[in-house]
């Protein structure tokens, strides 16, 4: 799963004497590939060249290499028009664009120096000139993210808040504001640059977490390396990449040093437009010049606080507005990017789409260890109640109309659990639709089968990864088998089975607090609840969920929250409307 992958600083032309070396490195560890940040060639077509051209010289694994300061020689470019590579495993990526391993580790790359001033160009770039564009920056930030950048140029600010002082013979005036925006919105594992005279790295950073369901925190390491005329650690480096997992964050205490938080009706504007420019937003200048948006926050970047969440009431990232009730252990908000809109279910104010969040930040299990089951259980007993609350509230509102689908990922590295609701079609649920979809989806994810389990009963799994669904029938389900469903039989018509089927913990946690029948399924309706696990290597869409409720709506264009065209106080709004819709069904705020 992990990638071994070598990292090549300026060869300068010294090329047998660079492939040696890295012959040796890779016959002792077996590196994927190469990648080649500096200048691979001098400005001369000497011997070395030669060599390459003619096959003496060895490159010994796949070797990618961008342009740097110099144009490539002549006879590599004429050798590269002839036959696409200038030898065998030796490949020129061209001067900017963006490539995907055999491995599945994306690498955006820009070789070349930032054009200064465009406005007296009076020719184009050709494809071997060691220049760029602002604008082909701000095009390459398209890619949305990336494993890798190799940038020829250092991102302006990069040393900013670092404590590793730079080296002599670095200028950091020589840096591109253009290649800190590419950094900032594809918030990179690595980033490599090039700096011949000598090697820096500093200190992983961490990015602010931005609203999403993806709650990973995203690290950037940094790393520019020197020339071949330095020794082997200033222009040679190495690094392992594993995709399964988060980026490390081990030593990641620094906030990333060109980045401001950006203020909500900016990122609403952002998420209205879906030009590659919106990573202007990020104000990385050092000087009053450069004020994108209008804006100079350079004083107000925020430190990295890993305790910073956006599901944490009261924390300052926490939107209150969103807020529709807060019960003893969770509480309930409207979404950002709502997947349906106010007007795809008629009968609801609201959009029908929420989340229940429990108060319990999960990041502090890390820290504090696991809790007790009994705690889990309080916790997953009044999650479990605003379910029922809901599906109480659908019922009259809808008429069996309307079913929910709830679903949970529960994955370590996530900082904080949640359960997302969203309401659909009787229709769908009736026929079985949305269990065909999301057991179709897991397949052809290829993740675990689906498993059923009591809708109402806490997964023993807990302890480990999983995703887990629930789908509420407003009427009684005529196919359901009793293994992973939960028809209620309170109603007069249907004898079988009695609400006592519910776990009976959280039976009697119902008893002691005193909850009447509104806090279990509704009569005469039906949930089911099924679940994978999701092993520790498992590659996994966190918002998975969402895209099955997306093609099954047929929402597709909002599958993304940050596609979904926002205005101002709209999820203000939606709470609002959620308040109207839920509010006599609210037993925490009733
Ligand atoms: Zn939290």
């Amino acid at each position: 799963m992990a990638t071994k992958v070598l990292v090549v600083g300026a060869v300068q032309g010294q090329l047998a004497k660079a492939f040696q070396k890295i012959s040796k490195l890779h016959s002792k560890t077996d590196f994927a590939f190469a990648l080649v940040t500096g200048g691979l060639f001098s400005q001369e077509a000497d011997d070395d060249v030669q060599a390459l051209l003619s096959g003496s010289t060895t490159v010994p694994l796949p070797t990618y290499f961008t342009v740097a300061d110099h144009a490539l020689p002549q006879p590599v470019q004429e050798k590269l028009e002839a036959a696409g590579e200038v030898c065998p495993n030796l490949f020129y990526l061209g001067r900017k664009g963006t490539l995907t391993t055999t491995e599945g580790i994306k690498i955006v790359f820009l070789g070349g120096r930032q054009v200064q001033n465009e406005e007296s160009m009076t020719q184009s770039i050709g494809k071997y000139d060691p220049l760029f564009l602002d604008n082909e920056a701000r095009v390459l930030s398209g890619a949305n993210n990336a494993h890798i950048i190799l940038t020829n140029q250092w991102p302006a600010r990069i040393e900013n808040d670092s404590s590793i002082s730079l080296p002599e013979g670095i200028e950091p005036s020589t840096s591109s504001v253009a290649v800190a925006n590419l950094c900032a919105t594809l918030k990179p594992r690595y980033q490599f640059s090039s700096s011949p005279t000598a090697s820096w790295k500093r200190e992983p950073f961490v990015w602010p977490m931005e609203y999403s369901e993806n709650a990973e925190t995203q690290v950037t390491r940094f790393e520019s390396l020197g020339s071949i005329n330095l020794k082997t650690s200033e222009w040679i480096s190495a690094f392992t990449l594993d995709l399964t997992k988060p980026a490390a964050s081990e030593g990641a205490q620094r906030a990333a040093p060109f980045t401001v938080t950006t203020p909500r009706s900016k990122r609403k504007r952002d998420a209205l437009d879906s030009d590659p420019y919106r990573n202007q937003r990020y104000d990385t200048s050092t000087t009053d010049s450069y004020r994108p948006g209008g804006r100079g926050r350079n004083n107000k970047r925020p430190k990295y606080d890993p305790n910073d969440c956006f599901m944490c009431l009261g924390k300052p990232q926490f939107s209150a507005n969103m807020v529709i009730s807060i019960a003893e252990e969770s509480f309930l908000t409207s979404l950002r990017g709502p997947l349906p809109t106010d007007t795809t279910f008629p009968t609801l104010k609201s959009t029908g789409n929420l989340m229940i969040i429990p108060m319990y930040h999960a990041a502090d299990e890390t820290a504090h260890g696991r809790r007790s089951p009994p705690e889990l259980q309080t916790e997953f007993n009044e999650m479990t109640r605003y379910r029922h609350a809901l599906q109480h509230m659908l019922l009259d509102k809808a008429k069996g109309e309307l079913g929910a689908v709830c679903w949970e990922v529960n994955r370590t590295g996530i900082r904080h659990f949640h359960w997302q609701w969203v309401a659909c079609p009787q229709t769908m649920i009736g026929k079985g639709l949305v269990e065909a979809a999301f057991k179709i989806a897991a397949e052809k994810n290829e993740y675990e089968k689906f498993r059923p389990c009591e809708p109402d009963k806490l997964l023993s799994e807990r302890q480990s990864d999983f995703f887990r669904v629930w789908i509420w029938s407003a009427v009684p389900s005529t196919t359901s088998t009793t293994n992973g469903s939960h028809t209620n039989g309170n109603g007069t018509s249907n004898p079988s089975p009695p609400p006592t089927t519910t776990s009976p913990l959280a039976q009697a946690d119902a008893l002691a607090a005193g909850q009447d029948e509104k806090s279990t399924t509704p009569p005469n309706t039906t949930e089911t609840s099924m679940y994978f696990e999701l092993p520790p290597d498992q590659r996994f869409n966190i918002q998975f969920g969402r895209t099955v409720l997306s093609s099954l709506l047929k929402l597709e264009h909002r599958a993304d929250w940050r596609s979904v065209p926002a205005g101002d106080g709209d999820e203000a709004r939606d709470a609002e409307a959620w308040k109207e819709d839920f509010g006599d069904w609210d037993f925490a705020m009733g």
